[in-house]
């Protein structure tokens, strides 16, 4: 069988742009993109012939099973994403597993990523962190999701747009008070900017600079104080149980 290759693609500086990916994309029988428009772009660009085909939310249905079938026969197929990472908070990861139940090989061709480029230069916790992307849009259910998250240790790492970042601040305000954040915006790009502080200084800072551009949105997890008390209180039940027993 052929193999699927998840290439990386830059998140916004085309600098960043590896050789083993451009070699990968020029070698490639198809290349699978969710915007086959916007990586022609990338494409011409890097020179690169490459045939598009598209794989994306709404044909991955019925395009996933087209290219494991091409991949069986022997093919090659790149799939990149818009931006960074393939399966990081695209459809990439179903075409992933049907590659992975068909026996085919998956190879991952590392480059940007919007999380962990944002993660390093935060300033917050590396040593754990979760990386959660999307929150649901919905008010209700992204309460929900906060409320889930609130003893997570580790740094929380969210992907944001800009229309939303106020409302999902205020909202985190409420869920978990006013814990340290990290606003990375425009990362690799001409105005790339972190703002880093608590979450009511990055309200007040995005009151007077109107959110523009993309985001990422990284918030300290429970703080150690309260992880203590948790699992002081853990141990305690342990030794409640087994006096009862
Ligand atoms: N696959 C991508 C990756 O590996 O980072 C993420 C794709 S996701 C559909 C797009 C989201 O990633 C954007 O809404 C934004 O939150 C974040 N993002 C992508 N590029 C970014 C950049 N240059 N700066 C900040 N955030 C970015």
């Amino acid at each position: 069988p052929g193999i699927l290759y998840l290439v990386g693609t830059p998140i916004g500086n085309l600098e960043d742009m590896t050789y083993r990916a451009v070699r990968t994309l020029k070698e490639a029988d198809l290349i699978a993109a969710e915007d086959t428009r916007q990586s022609r772009k990338l494409l011409t660009h890097f020179d690169i012939p490459g045939r598009l085909v598209s794989y994306h939310e709404h044909n991955k249905q019925a395009s996933g099973p087209e290219l494991i079938r091409l991949m069986s026969e022997g093919q090659t197929i790149a799939l990149i994403s818009d931006a960074g990472l393939p399966a990081i908070s695209d459809p990439g990861h179903d075409l992933v597993r049907l590659a992975i139940e068909a026996g085919i090989t998956v190879v991952p061709i590392p480059g940007a990523n919007a999380a962990l480029s944002a993660l390093i230069a935060s300033g917050l916790p590396t040593d754990e962190f979760t990386f959660i992307g999307f929150l649901p849009r919905e008010k209700k259910d992204m309460q929900r999701e906060l409320t889930r998250l609130i003893p997570a240790p580790g740094t929380l790492l969210f992907y944001e747009s800009p229309h939303r970042v106020m409302r999902t601040l205020e909202q985190m305000l409420e869920v978990w008070g006013d814990r340290q954040v990290c606003l990375a915006r425009e990362l690799t790009k001409r105005f790339e900017e972190f703002a880093r502080g608590t979450v009511s200084q990055a309200l007040e800072y995005l009151g007077e600079h109107p959110p523009q551009g993309e985001y990422v949105l990284l918030v300290e997890g429970r703080s150690k104080a309260e992880a203590d008390e948790a699992e002081a209180a853990w141990w305690q039940e342990l030794s409640l149980e087994d006096h009862a027993e």
